[in-house]
C-alpha cells in the first residue's frame, strides 16, 4: 500500500513554561538563562520539611489560558504526585494534575477547522541532565525544577503535519497575546510531544499511537510527524503491529527511534498530593479574568484585515504582540495603515536586526510623523528612508532633521512650473519625438527635472506639471 492509503491522526501535548516571577510552589525566583543552580531554594532541591504553596500567579496565568481557548474552568481541581526516580527530580515525584484537572475542553481554530481540547492542567517542571560531551559525567541544573507549567492536551483531530505545526503557531500566539510566556521553543518555554497513529482510510477506529518527545522546533515538529508517518507505514505494509511507545526524533537522520515501550500510568504511582489541599478558585478570579482578556489573535487578524493589511502583515504582528502594539500606537498617531505595516515590516525589523521591539529608539510617534511626511508630499520615499537612519541613530524630529539635512521635497508649484519649462525648451529633439507619438519619453522629462532639482523635486507634481506643459506646447504648434 502506499502512503496515501493511510490517514494520519495527531494529538499534540504541549507544555508551555509560565513568565512568572517565581516557580509553581515555592518563592524561589526563576529566569531563563541564569546560570546553573543559581535559581535554587530548599524546596526547589527537595529538602526534607519544605512543603509546596501554589503560585497564585500562575494559577491567573492558567485561567487566562483556559478563558481564551474556550475551556470550562473548574472552581475546584485536583494536585497528584507523580513518582519516578530520576536525577533531575529532587523530590523523587513531580506535583501534577490528573483526573481533576483545572480546565476541561476548549479548542483551537486553525484553517482546517477546529481543533479539541481535551484538558489542562498545571504542573512543575523537572531539572535538566546535562550530559557533557566526550566525558564520563552527567551534570544536574536545577535552576528550571519546579517552574510553573501549563500542559495543554489536545485531541486527536489533527490529520496532517501542517496541521500540527497551525496549531502549535495558533497557541504560541494566543499565549504571547496574554503576555503569560515567552512561548519560545528554541528556549524551551515552548515544548511539544506528538502522538501519532495510522488507520486505514474509511476506518473509524484509531490506531495505536506512538508518542514523539521533545520536540523543539517547528521545523522538526513537522519532519518527526513525516518521518514516524513512514515508519508505522512500513511496519503496517509489512503486516506488523504498532508498539506503543515513546519515541525520540533524530534530526541529522530524518528518522524516529523507540526510546522505551510506553510505561503504564499505574507505574508512575499517581496519589492525592497530601500536602495540598483541593486548588479552589477564590470568587471573583476567572470572572475579573474574563473581564481584562487582551484582543486575541483571531479578533485581531480580522480588524488587520479590516485595515486593508495582507495576511502576511496581519500574522508578522500577531505573532509578536509587542510589535501589533507598536503599530496599533503608530495608527493611533494617525498614519496610514498599510504605509505603516511596510515600514514595521521592512525598515523598522530589518534595523533591529532580530532585537525586540523595544529596543527601538524610534516611538511610534516619531514614525508616524515620517510617513505622514511622505503622504504629505514633504519628503519622497527615498528621502524618507535616509530620515529614518538618521533618526534611528541621532534620535529628534523626522521633520527637524529633514529640514536640516536638505530633505524637503520641492513641492512648490512655481519652482517646478519653471524646471518643467526650462527641461523642455532645451530638449527639442526629444519633444519633437514625443509628439510624433513617443509617449513614453514622459520618463525622460521626469527625470530631467529630477535632475535638475538634485531628486527633491516632487515626482507626482512633475508629471502633472509635464502633462499640462507638454499638451500645451502640442496645442500651440502646428502639427
Ligand atoms: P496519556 O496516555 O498520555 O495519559 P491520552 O491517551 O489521553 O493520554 O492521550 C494523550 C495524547 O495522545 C492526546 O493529545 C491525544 O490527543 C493523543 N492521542 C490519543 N490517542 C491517539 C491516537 N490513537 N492517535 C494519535 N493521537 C492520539
Ligand atoms: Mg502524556
Amino acid at each position: 500500500m502506499s502512503l496515501a492509503d493511510y490517514e494520519v491522526v495527531i494529538g499534540l501535548e504541549v507544555h508551555c513554561q509560565l513568565a512568572t516571577r517565581t516557580k509553581m510552589f515555592s518563592a524561589c525566583p526563576q529566569r531563563i538563562g541564569a546560570p546553573p543552580n543559581t535559581m535554587v531554594d530548599a524546596y526547589t532541591l527537595g529538602m526534607p520539611g519544605t512543603l509546596p504553596v501554589p503560585n497564585a500567579e500562575a494559577v491567573r496565568y492558567g485561567i487566562a489560558l483556559a478563558l481564551a481557548l474556550g475551556c470550562e474552568v473548574q472552581g475546584t481541581s485536583q494536585f497528584v504526585r507523580k513518582h519516578y526516580f530520576y536525577p533531575d527530580l529532587p523530590k523523587g515525584y513531580q506535583i501534577t494534575q490528573s483526573d481533576r484537572p483545572y480546565a476541561w475542553g476548549g479548542g483551537i481554530e486553525i484553517p482546517a477547522g477546529r481543533i479539541r481540547l481535551h484538558h489542562i492542567h498545571f504542573e512543575e517542571d523537572a531539572g535538566k541532565n546535562v550530559h557533557v560531551p566526550g566525558e564520563d559525567v552527567s551534570l544536574v541544573d536545577y535552576n528550571r525544577a519546579g517552574a510553573p507549567l501549563l500542559e495543554i492536551v489536545g485531541e486527536p483531530d489533527l490529520r496532517s503535519a501542517s496541521d500540527a505545526a497551525d496549531y502549535l503557531r495558533e497557541l504560541r500566539a494566543i499565549v504571547r497575546t496574554l503576555g503569560i510566556s515567552e512561548a519560545n521553543m528554541e528556549q524551551g518555554t515552548l515544548r511539544c510531544d506528538a502522538n501519532v497513529s495510522l488507520r486505514r482510510r474509511g476506518v473509524e477506529t484509531l490506531g495505536t499511537r506512538c508518542e514523539i518527545k521533545n520536540l523543539n522546533s517547528f521545523r522538526f515538529l513537522e519532519r518527526a510527524i513525516e518521518a514516524e508517518t513512514r515508519r508505522q507505514a512500513d511496519l503496517l505494509d509489512a503486516g506488523e503491529a504498532i508498539v506503543m511507545a515513546t519515541m525520540s526524533f533524530d534530526p541529522d537522520r530524518g528518522v524516529t527511534k523507540i526510546m522505551r515501550t510506553k510505561e503504564d500510568a499505574a507505574d508512575y504511582r499517581y496519589m492525592p498530593e497530601p500536602d495540598l489541599p483541593l486548588l479552589v478558585l477564590p470568587d471573583g478570579w476567572v470572572a475579573s479574568l474574563r473581564e481584562a482578556q487582551p484582543e486575541l489573535p483571531a479578533a485581531r487578524r480580522l480588524r488587520y484585515a479590516d485595515l486593508g493589511l495582507s495576511a502576511n502583515s496581519a500574522a508578522l504582528l500577531v505573532d509578536d504582540p509587542e510589535l501589533a502594539a507598536y503599530f496599533d500606537a503608530t495608527v493611533r498617531s494617525g498614519a496610514e495603515p498599510k504605509t505603516v505595516a511596510n515600514w514595521v515590516g521592512g525598515e523598522l525589523l530589518a534595523k533591529l536586526e532580530g532585537a525586540p521591539i523595544c529596543d527601538s529608539p524610534l516611538a511610534p510617534e516619531q514614525l508616524a510623523e515620517l510617513i505622514g511626511m511622505i503622504a504629505d508630499g514633504t519628503v519622497s520615499g527615498r528621502a524618507a528612508k535616509q530620515v529614518f537612519s538618521t533618526v534611528w541613530a541621532e534620535g529628534g524630529s523626522p521633520r527637524a532633521i529633514a529640514e536640516r539635512d536638505g530633505h524637503r521635497q520641492v513641492s512648490d508649484t512655481s519652482v517646478l512650473e519653471a524646471a518643467v519649462v526650462e527641461v523642455i525648451a532645451s530638449s527639442p529633439k526629444q519633444l519633437a519625438q514625443f509628439r510624433s507619438g513617443k509617449v513614453s519619453l514622459k520618463g525622460y522629462f521626469v527625470g530631467q527635472v529630477m535632475k535638475k532639482t538634485r531628486g527633491q523635486a516632487n515626482p507626482k507634481l512633475v508629471g502633472e506639471i509635464l502633462d499640462r506643459q507638454l499638451a500645451a506646447t502640442s496645442e500651440a504648434l502646428p502639427e
